[in-house]
């Protein structure tokens, strides 16, 4: 059981020690939900599932929380631009409540599709709003607040090494990260706690609070949550590098000033999935779903695969194009393991030493800071590998596979042969045609299904087909 975990904190390669030996308690920070989750988000879930499973695997028991934001969250990750949520609301013509649930379900069934494992616990902001009253209050009487133009703003000039985990001077924290300065803000790096009346007039998610009706600021909730159910010393917190600058750095400077002592002892960030042309945003309205990627004849597995080819700590360049190679070789690999599943070999005996050793060398790739494209070598050594017998192949593969999470010895795989690209390519370009607004094209191809008895099933998630 060893772990080293590249820390942001310390910008080194530590080994992991956790507070209870054994248990790992973890928290990543979940969705804001005001629209779909796009395929960048989705990378940092599956790095988070991958080093969850990793730990499990290496024999840790893990707690893993993560919140989902249904509130607080404004449109620059400091508190400047309009609420996420009620934008979300306006654009859609419903209530945020709605948006919130509908986007919430959203996400999770994606989670679903990726073989994402849900958290022993899912927190939503909207539900601990006294926990946040309770943070704050705390910190108001430690003296870390102030309070102008009625919001309550946490002051960073009292927090000793505001900028430790960004690793910037303060200067350049603050050219990152700002747009527009709140002149009621003492330091431009203050950030609201509690926001009354004075921000939105027409904000519907508000609550009574000491300093009046109200809504929380984005990042109290991470504290908040966190340290109710994880205990006031957590071992990993995770996000995107996004939040490094920003989100994290406030969690920190909030939680450490309320606790008094260290909080957060290996922090993990997962880099961006990048377009050709940039960073892929939410707010942009320019982002790829994975039900377009479905709609595109992709299974959510082969973007699974695609992200595990590459280490979390470096930038992945999405396009279609190397996605498709990952499908063929998600295939290729798939294909690989059904030969073994079907091989008259797999009777043999399972040898300890045997296993053993691969096992080792498994856990050694995956302790490594998650080194998954070199766990996937120690995989292609199983196949290949010709003193090993079919059962043992197919008991490590087995074994592997609760890490990978790619269904690799399912039962539809062993059927894998019968190749239904056809299928998926006309649905592509069903699916072409409706964005085109080609409703005769469209039923022109699902007639034709039709006839050689295989019936499209449309959804909110994309098209699949079943036989008629
Ligand atoms: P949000 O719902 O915007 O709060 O983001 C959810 C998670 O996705 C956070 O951990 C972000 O850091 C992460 N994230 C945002 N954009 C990307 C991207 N392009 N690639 C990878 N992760 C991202
Ligand atoms: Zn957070």
């Amino acid at each position: 059981m060893n772990f080293k975990v590249y820390n942001t904190l310390t910008r080194k390669k530590e080994e992991l020690i956790p507070v209870e030996e054994g248990k790992v308690g973890l928290y990543t920070c979940g969705p804001t939900v005001y629209n779909y989750a796009h395929i960048g988000n989705l990378r940092t879930y599956v790095f988070e599932d991958i080093l969850k499973k990793s730990l499990n695997y290496l024999g840790y028991d893990v707690n893993h929380v993560m919140n989902i934001t249904d509130v607080g969250h404004l449109q620059s990750d400091g508190d400047e631009g309009e609420d996420k949520m009620a934008l979300g609301a306006s654009r859609e013509k419903k209530t945020v409540w709605e948006i919130a649930k509908f986007y919430e379900e959203a996400f999770l069934r994606d989670c679903e599709k990726l073989n994402i494992e849900r958290p022993s616990i899912i927190c939503r902001a909207t539900e601990h709003i006294q926990d946040m009253i309770d943070f704050i209050k705390d910190l108001e009487e430690k003296g870390y607040t102030y309070i102008a133009n009625g919001n309550v703003y946490f002051s960073i000039d009292k927090f000793e090494d505001y900028n430790k985990l960004a690793g910037l001077t303060l200067e350049e924290l603050e050219a990152g990260s700002r747009i527009e300065v709140d002149p009621h803000k003492k330091n431009p790096l203050d950030f609201v706690l509690w926001f009354t009346n004075s921000k939105f007039t027409n904000q519907i998610m508000q609550w009574e609070s000491p300093w009046g009706k109200g809504f929380p600021g984005w990042h109290i909730e991470c504290s908040a949550m966190s340290v109710k159910y994880l205990g006031d010393r957590i071992d990993i917190h995770c996000g995107g590098v996004d939040h490094i600058p920003v989100h994290h750095t406030n969690e920190i400077a909030q939680s450490e000033a309320s606790l008094g002592h260290k909080w957060v002892n290996y922090w993990m960030h997962g880099e961006f999935l990048v377009l050709n042309k940039g960073k892929m945003s939410k707010s942009s309205g320019d982002f790829l779903t994975l039900t377009r990627l479905v709609e595109e004849g992709f299974d959510p597995l082969d973007y699974r695969y695609f992200c595990l080819q590459s280490r979390y700590r470096k930038q992945l360049l999405f396009s279609f194009e190397s996605l498709e190679e990952a499908q063929k070789a998600l295939k290729k690999l798939k294909g690989k393991v059904s030969s073994i599943i079907k091989d008259e070999s797999i009777e043999g005996e399972i040898r300890a030493e045997k296993v053993e050793n691969y096992k080792e060398k498994f856990s050694t790739q995956i302790g490594d800071d998650l080194n998954l494209p070199n766990a996937f070598t120690v995989l292609e050594e199983v196949i290949k590998d010709g003193d090993l017998n079919g059962r043992e192949k197919a008991y490590l593969i087995e074994d592997f596979d609760k890490v990978f999470s790619l269904d690799l010895m399912k039962e539809e795989v062993v059927e894998s042969h019968i190749d239904n690209s056809w299928i998926k390519e006309l649905i592509k370009d069903r699916n072409k045609a409706r964005r085109e607004k080609n409703w005769g094209r469209a039923d022109e191809i699902r007639n034709a299904l039709l006839q050689k008895g295989i019936e499209l099933l449309d959804s909110k998630e994309g098209t699949t087909w079943k036989l008629k």
